[in-house]
């Protein structure tokens, strides 16, 4: 199967109504065009804008840590107050090794707290498979496919545990759990960061503008280029965004094939 029939296929399954001669780059620039949509997206981008660069890592108890060590610290983390109520602390799930993507979502929801993995373990939720289709149409994979094909991107939540009644983690929280969040970066390399949803996408901007301000342009975190997109669990219940979500799948892997 070609790249652009695969991108097809994913695009109908994510609920695109595709025209038959269409490409899929083209076909979704369609859907720009006659659905809904709160805001002009630009397909074709320039080249990316830089917008904030971000300060190296300060110095952590997790710096030093290989990935299994750092997993295990994580489950037994007091860093921060969000230790308290937590079952489980969501570590993140992915590619190990050649990692493309890295995929930062808003902080880990009750059924995660749960399972002690993003998206409510195996099988995932409904946001979840949502997710994995919006990945596996961009090229990225965070499991193995039947084929064999390896994982090649590794998603994480923003903050490892759940905060209290689902509400958004305070400023301190967040700096704690950041030495965390960049551990995972040294040790997994990625070309690109997608921060997935509102929280993820404020910190790792550090602009509190609306989610839709914040798509489009390519934001720095850490050195690393950062494409912002909607949560699938937003998409779900606003399906006329996924154009603009594909659109922002096409920045961030334009962007990480020129990083
Ligand atoms: Fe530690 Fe992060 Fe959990 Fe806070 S949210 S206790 S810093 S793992």
């Amino acid at each position: 199967m070609s790249w652009d029939e695969r991108q097809r296929a994913m695009l109908a399954e994510m609920g695109f109504r595709l025209p038959a001669t269409a490409s899929a780059h083209a076909a979704a620039a369609d859907v720009v065009e006659t659905e809904a949509e709160p805001e002009p997206i630009v397909v074709a981008a320039p080249p990316p804008a830089i917008v904030r660069v971000a300060a190296p890592a300060a110095p952590s108890h997790f710096t030093d840590l290989d990935l299994p060590a750092l997993r295990e610290a994580v489950s037994a983390c007091r860093a921060c107050g969000l230790c308290e109520q937590r079952r489980n602390a969501v570590f993140g799930v992915g590619a190990l090794q050649q990692v493309q993507w890295l995929v930062v979502t808003d902080p880990p929801d009750e059924a995660d707290d749960a399972s002690g993995e993003a998206f409510g373990g195996n099988p995932v939720n409904d946001s979840g498979r949502l997710l994995d289709r919006m990945l596996l149409a961009a090229g990225q994979r965070r499991v193995a496919g039947k084929d064999g094909e390896a994982p090649t991107a590794f998603v994480t939540p923003i903050v490892k545990c759940r905060p209290p009644r689902g509400r958004a983690p305070q400023p301190g929280e967040l700096d704690a759990c950041e030495a965390v969040l960049a551990r995972q970066v040294e040790l997994l390399q990625p070309r690109l960061v997608l921060a997935v949803g509102l929280q993820a996408a404020r910190r790792l901007t550090g602009l509190a503008e609306p989610l839709g301000k914040l798509r489009g342009r390519v934001h720095r975190w850490r050195g690393l280029p950062v494409v912002v997109t909607y949560h699938p669990a937003y998409l779900l219940r606003s399906p006329a965004d996924k154009a603009g979500a594909w659109d922002d799948l096409c920045l961030a892997r334009r962007t990480a094939q020129a990083s």
